[in-house]
């Protein structure tokens, strides 16, 4: 084998060797909240790591996977989509207006929707580029501070990012399917009480919108606590393909 062809198939067998300790730790975590282990989807979150670390993932069986920017995504996406592959792709960072055109057309999934404006713009672009409905996440911001992204719950928020109307207007757009809840949890938040509220506004919303199923919770760090409390998709990055060397 040649150095290329070597370092591809070391890099193979430390990705499996990820994804076979993450795997089990879903299962373990599904097992401990009595839950079935099809509830719970993972993305492998690939933001940093180049698209052959994409295909070597479908090539193990991965179908999700995860991207915080357009600029990194939309070429990765696309060279993914060259090699024949067909993950679905979720974007699950801050989202400008000006990248939704971009986005619409490889995401078949958006977690990271907070505003009114945000929806309509990501409502238009998909009515342009798409044939199929988008599905969204609502993004909350779980400590009301809606500075660092989220839309949020307490009637206090401004009408712009109140998550009543965020999603009342996701549900509303033709091009957009509301499919439920994304949050982070807050840095000097115990994950338990992130994800327990998280729960709580996500049984909120199903009550308005039976539809809305999905609550996407959990990190490679705290992705047990998040399966408790019923994350339905985890978001693993470090975790599955190693330190990320920049700071995102
Ligand atoms: C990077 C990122 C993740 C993955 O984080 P890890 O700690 O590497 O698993 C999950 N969700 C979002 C929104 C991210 O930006």
């Amino acid at each position: 084998m040649d150095d290329a062809t070597t370092a591809r198939h070391d890099r193979r067998a430390e990705l499996a060797a990820g994804l076979a300790q993450v795997r089990a730790r879903i299962a373990d975590a599904c097992a401990a909240a009595g839950r079935d282990r099809t509830e719970v989807s993972m993305i492998a979150v690939t933001k940093t790591y180049p698209a052959a670390d994409v295909l070597l993932l479908t090539g193990l069986g991965v179908t999700d996977v995860g991207e915080n920017r357009d600029q990194e995504a939309a070429p990765k996406a696309a060279e993914v989509a060259a090699a024949g592959a067909t993950p679905r792709w979720h974007f699950i960072g801050r989202l400008q207006r000006n990248k939704c055109r971009s986005v619409v057309r490889y995401a078949d999934a958006v977690h990271s929707v907070d505003s009114v404006r945000l929806t309509r713009a990501l409502a238009a672009a998909a009515e342009r580029e798409r044939e199929r409905p988008l599905d969204v996440l609502v993004q909350v911001s779980l400590d009301g501070d809606a500075e660092r992204g989220g839309a949020v719950a307490d009637g206090d928020a401004s009408p712009e990012q109140s998550l009543d109307r965020v999603a009342a207007e996701v549900a509303g757009a033709g091009p957009l399917r509301l499919a439920g809840l994304m949050a982070v949890a807050p840095l000097d938040w115990e994950p338990a009480r992130a994800f327990a509220r998280l729960a709580a506004l996500a049984a909120a919303l199903r009550a308005d919108y039976p539809e809305a199923t999905a609550i996407s919770a959990g990190m490679s760090g705290d992705l047990e606590v998040a399966i408790a409390h019923g994350a339905t998709h985890v978001r693993v990055g470090s975790a599955l393909l190693g330190k990320r060397h920049s700071l995102r």
